[in-house]
């Protein structure tokens, strides 16, 4: 009589758990193994840099799956497990502890790691990254004492620290060497509302320089002041780095696949080893909707890819290209994007609504056509503009920009 088939997944986070409920939910009956580095059960990240950062929400909101989850639907997770390296030909992934666990086909789920500050003095005491559920639980304590934080970066982890730290009622300096906040991710004119936003609770910008060195008493103390590019010395007790995420491809490296800004992988989630598959943060995957290859660090994407991975795992003709979709909080302000307006993809940027009541939403078009949509402020909208961008016609700039018409009709 065949056995059941083994199915692993490398990765026991967002898009771990839910290519696992997924394996499950479309009827496998084989075993299925969920391996993690971290000893927290799968959890989600947002709530890290928002309400549980602030103490706004209790821990229980994180978790993906109830703890009696994973035994009730027999998903055999193992937690502080870190797999070293992966055999495609025994088809063997290694763990830390020298176990050989064989697969018949494997997920790797490994997300992203904070990129690391690379200067003097950053190893020393008070330099802090956001990541994980106690890098979280690091900084709130960290802001309880109040005191002076240096954010490096303002990109969204950047902001949304910031914000957290300002509630928290520290004094906060972002440094950033781009001319405004979150200028690749908006462009100039978005970017600076928010700077805008962040100046009026308080918070102090160096925009156009980096920072070059993290000074302090001896040559291990805590941290004392950020010296930045401009020859400035800010005095810091905290210096938060949101600098940025690089994709976990070591796996990846050693197993041989094609890597190129994280693992390379078809629509289908395939990487170049036909029974190893690639989702959540770690995939560049073929965007036929997009018409390239995109690597997306979103939590919808992690949502959403682990189940389309686990899909083809199962022999079901998948093509992963949805609109790309993101969400942020900052004070009281609360946006959503859908699409990807990165530089030189985009020829015109125009608004419906209230721009200074931060009410409105932004589009991102390329010849005549929406590519990109934010909506801050102003809700149940994404799913019209996700619409408009997946349709790809053009649109009458008048009737976009009208808030009287509805999305469905421009
Ligand atoms: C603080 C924070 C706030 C965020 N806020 C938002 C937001 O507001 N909106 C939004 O859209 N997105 C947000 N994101 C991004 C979103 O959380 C990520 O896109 C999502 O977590 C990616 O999920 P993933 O499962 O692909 O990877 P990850 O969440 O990175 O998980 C990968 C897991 O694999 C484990 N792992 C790695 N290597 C190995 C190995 N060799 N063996 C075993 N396990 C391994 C890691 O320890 C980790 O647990 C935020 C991210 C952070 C860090």
């Amino acid at each position: 009589m065949p056995t059941e088939p083994t199915y692993v997944i490398v990765g026991a986070s967002l898009c771990g758990a839910k290519a696992a409920e997924t394996l499950r939910s479309e009827g496998f009956g084989g075993t299925v193994i969920l391996l993690g580095s971290e000893t927290e059960r799968p959890y989600e990240r947002p709530p890290l840099s928002k309400g549980y950062l602030l103490g706004k929400e209790d821990k229980s909101v994180i978790y993906v799956h109830e703890e009696a989850w994973y035994a009730e639907y027999d998903v055999d997770l193992r937690l502080g497990v870190t797999a070293t390296s992966v055999d495609p030909a025994s088809r063997t992934v290694v763990t830390v502890d020298g176990e050989r666990v064989v697969y018949d086909q494997l997920l790797l789920a490994t997300g992203a790691s904070p990129r690391r500050l690379n200067i003097p003095g950053a190893g020393r005491e008070g330099v802090l990254y956001l990541r994980t559920v106690g890098d979280s639980e690091r900084l709130a304590a960290a802001f309880r004492g109040g005191g002076r934080v240096v954010t490096v970066g303002a990109g969204w982890i950047g902001l949304e620290v910031t914000a957290a730290a300002r509630e928290a009622g520290c004094e906060v300096t972002v440094v950033e060497p781009e001319p405004t906040a979150l200028y690749r991710a908006l462009g100039p004119e978005l970017g600076e509302m928010f700077a805008d936003l962040h100046r009026e609770h308080g918070v102090q910008f160096r925009f156009g320089e980096s920072v070059s060195e993290l000074r302090g008493p001896g040559v291990a103390g805590p941290v004392g002041e950020v010296v930045t590019s401009s020859g400035a010395a800010v005095p810091a007790d905290i210096v938060v780095v949101g600098i940025g995420a690089v994709p976990n491809t070591g796996l990846a490296v050693g197993a041989g696949l094609e890597v190129a800004n994280g693992v390379v992988a078809d629509a289908a989630l395939r990487t170049s080893n036909p029974i190893i598959y690639a989702a959540g943060d770690l995939a560049n995957s073929d965007h036929p909707l997009l018409g390239r290859r995109v690597r997306v660090e979103h939590w919808a994407n992690a949502l959403n890819s682990g189940p389309a991975a686990a899909r083809s795992m199962l022999g079901q003709d998948v093509t992963y290209d949805p609109v790309p979709y993101f969400f942020s909080d900052q004070y009281d302000l609360g946006m959503e994007a859908a699409g990807l307006p990165e530089p030189g993809t985009y020829d015109q940027v125009l608004y419906r609504g209230d721009r200074p009541g931060r009410e409105f939403i932004a589009f991102w078009l390329a010849g005549g056509a929406v590519v990109a949509g934010m909506n801050v402020n102003v809700w149940d909208v994404s799913d019209d503009i996700q619409a408009l961008i997946r349709s790809g016609k053009k649109v009458d700039p008048a009737r976009l920009t009208d808030p009287g018409i509805p999305l469905t009709e421009v």
